[in-house]
């Protein structure tokens, strides 16, 4: 199993970081020990001072598929979740700085918290999907799959040009504007509609 994450693709982010908005999907990995799943908690690590949430809409992949065509892309997943894809900020800037990979700012132990997922059809059409974070209380990030710059299927068609996709396969799709800093105590709860599919606590 793989996680693929998807950078920049929304416009406002993008603004945000002070980067460009890509001509093509930007997208980077996380290995499976990324991973927390079932609301544990997140332990703020101690090789960074500055960890960012970053909300994102998540594809779980149902088959194999390599080079798959954009019109055939939807045949691919049928669940879709929330997730956060921490990213270590400090460190971030420090690797972009020196054109060095991100792996260390993206793809450590813990940085993928994920939620449960729902059914494509229990959910609006996927280029109309609104989730946010709200962190004690108050929402932090809002979006809506509207404002991708990348849909979904085009996410599909592009990142199997290069790599097969297997069952099981995570994409984060990218996050929207609002990205911050967590504290130790925060606790953070995501929701697709009003839908509350992931919540923990930052230790
Ligand atoms: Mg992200």
């Amino acid at each position: 199993m793989k996680i693929i994450c998807i950078g920049r693709n929304y416009a406002a982010h993008a603004k945000e970081m002070k980067s460009e908005v890509p001509k093509e999907p930007v997208f980077f990995m996380k290995p499976d020990t990324a991973l927390i799943i079932r609301n544990q908690p997140f332990f703020i690590p101690d090789f960074s001072e500055e960890i960012h949430h970053e909300v994102e809409l998540v594809l779980k992949i149902n088959k194999v598929g390599r080079n798959i065509e954009e019109k055939f892309a939807h045949k691919y997943y049928d669940e879709i979740g929330i997730g956060i894809d921490f990213t270590a900020r400090d460190l971030q800037a420090r690797c972009k700085e020196k054109g060095l990979p991100w792996e260390m700012a993206k793809a450590f132990d813990g940085s993928a918290p994920l939620g449960e997922f729902k059914r494509k059809e229990d959910l609006p059409k996927p280029e109309m999907i609104g989730f946010h974070l709200d962190i004690n209380g108050k929402t932090v990030q809002e979006g809506n799959t509207r404002d991708l710059l990348f849909s979904f299927d085009k996410i599909i068609a592009y990142v199997s040009r290069f790599i097969t996709l297997k069952k099981g396969d995570l994409i984060f799709t990218g996050t929207p504007e609002g990205v911050g800093p967590v504290k130790i105590n925060d606790k953070l709860e995501a929701y697709i509609g009003e839908e509350k599919l992931l919540s923990f606590n930052v230790k």
